[in-house]
């Protein structure tokens, strides 16, 4: 199957074949077609299967005739957290360099007024976390009816947020003459019923099973005793080909102390966990991005969604509460198309946690022996570590130096992705004036980073 099979404009094509891509992936070669045809989708595909392009693509060819209208976007895409709001963001400036789509960014924490000010001019495509979109909503700033595509993204994820009585407003709110997208890695009864409710004969797609991570991932367990899961991890980093990896923990806490021991023997690691600032957390995201440092050690803030290119190894240190964030922390390896390793330590105390994954996944893990896994090097002390991937020759700094502000300890907290108390959720900050205009967000999944300008973006820039 080539792209040029689909039905997608030409200047389209030109962007995709700029973009890279040789063939459409399954999911974008089962929905294209029928999201040209303007049929309802439900997409049940995991991060890194090419979903976002499978809507992003023929949105833009569907919204390439008509015009926007003050205050009545013409399409809108529901993100449950920033920072995938802004990915899909860009894959939008990315496909749609050829075309002269308006789009605007809606998240928490910018200031209303720009947002206000885009949306008077009229957009073509609104991307929005839902709480900042009902707020903009009651404020009357936004008309709802004008808009005719409804994609819903990471609705399973939407569900863990507590996003569905939002979600279920704002549909009520559109023109029910509206194309609905639902894209979910998994289906649980909640999301179904949502679709029951919304969206009108849909095309039932499935890029894999239900939950079935990718199958690219060569997954593994590792039983260990909960005081030997240090020196197995150095043992796994030292020896079994580490180029990339991220390190997932359930606790803030952990992470913090794992990266600092991991710094003082030597690696290149960094941190990103819901206690740090939303610079540190974007500078730390940034480094791992970039090759700068090749070891990230995370909480589930870090596990969906995002896309990291190239990570070799996905190590759950702490096997996941919820089987569901084992598929999105896996879904972090083996992305587009290249192959990972998922090892995942397992002490006694969690078998059940296996066994819900094995139901959800319909696989059964392969263990591996921990005797597989060479000890780590003893090179007196501090551990000789030659990165692997590419990175930009940096001044001379101190080895452990490290970059995050002084974070409250919170050794008690948990770090799941679930949506804070409602009233956290209104609170904006002040903006401090940045140089260059940053927007922030502190609601959602507590991910306050700055992204790029997005604001009112012109595609075609
Ligand atoms: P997604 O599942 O939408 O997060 O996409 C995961 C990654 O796959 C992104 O880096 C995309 O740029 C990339 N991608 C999307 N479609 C294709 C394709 N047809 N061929 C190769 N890579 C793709």
């Amino acid at each position: 199957m080539k792209f040029a099979d689909l039905g997608l404009s030409v200047e389209l094509l030109k962007a995709v074949a700029d973009a890279g891509y040789d063939e459409p992936t399954p999911i974008q070669a089962q929905a294209i077609p029928s999201v040209l045809m303007m049929k309802d989708i439900i997409g049940i595909a995991q991060t890194g299967t090419g979903k976002t392009a499978s809507f992003v693509l023929p949105m833009i060819d569907i919204l390439a005739h008509g015009r926007s209208r003050a205050r009545m976007p013409r399409s809108l895409i529901l993100e449950p957290t920033r920072e995938l709001a802004a990915q899909v963001a860009e894959n939008f400036e990315k496909y749609g360099k050829n075309h002269n789509l308006t789009m605007a960014l809606l998240i928490g924490g910018v200031s209303m007024g720009d947002q206000i000010k885009a949306l008077e001019k009229g957009v073509d495509v609104l991307i929005a976390t839902p709480g900042r979109l009902m707020d903009l909503f009651e404020r009357g700033r936004i008309l709802m009816s004008g808009c005719e595509l409804l994609v819903i993204d990471e609705a399973d994820r939407m569900l863990d947020m507590g996003f569905i009585p939002d979600i279920e407003q704002i549909c009520s709110k559109l023109p029910s003459t509206r194309q609905t997208m639902l894209f979910s890695a998994t289906m649980p009864p909640p999301i179904k019923k949502l679709s029951d409710q919304f969206l009108n004969n849909p095309k039932y797609i499935e890029a894999s099973r239900p939950a079935t991570a990718n199958t690219s991932i060569d997954q593994s367990i590792i039983h260990v005793a909960p005081k030997a899961k240090r020196s197995l991890l150095y043992g796994i980093l030292d020896n079994d080909g580490v180029d990339t990896a991220i390190i997932f923990c359930n606790r803030k806490t952990e992470v913090r102390d794992l990266c600092e021991s991991l710094r003082k023997d030597g690696f290149d690691a960094g941190q990103i966990h819901g206690d740090m600032d939303q610079g540190s957390r974007l500078a730390e995201l940034d480094r791992f991005k970039s090759g700068e440092i090749n070891i990230l050690c995370a909480s589930d803030v870090a596990a969906r969604g995002l896309d990291i290119k190239g990570v070799s190894h996905v190590v759950n240190y702490d096997i996941p509460w919820h089987p569901d964030d084992y598929i999105h922390r896996i879904g972090r390896t083996g992305r587009a198309g290249a192959t990972g390793i998922a090892i995942t330590f397992v002490t006694k105390r969690d078998e059940e946690h296996v066994d819900s994954i094995e139901k959800l996944t319909g696989m059964k893990l392969p263990v591996r022996e921990s005797s597989s896994v060479k000890p780590e090097k003893k090179q007196g002390g501090k551990k000789p570590f030659v990165k692997k991937t590419p990175a930009e020759p940096k001044a001379d700094k101190p080895k452990n130096q490290q970059s995050q502000e002084p974070v409250a300890d919170t050794s008690k907290a948990t770090d799941t992705n679930r949506r804070p108390p409602k009233s956290a959720e209104k609170v904006m900050k002040p903006e401090k004036q940045p140089s260059k205009p940053k927007l922030v967000e502190e609601t959602d999944d507590g991910w306050n980073g700055p992204v790029p300008g997005f604001l009112d973006a012109k595609l075609n820039r």
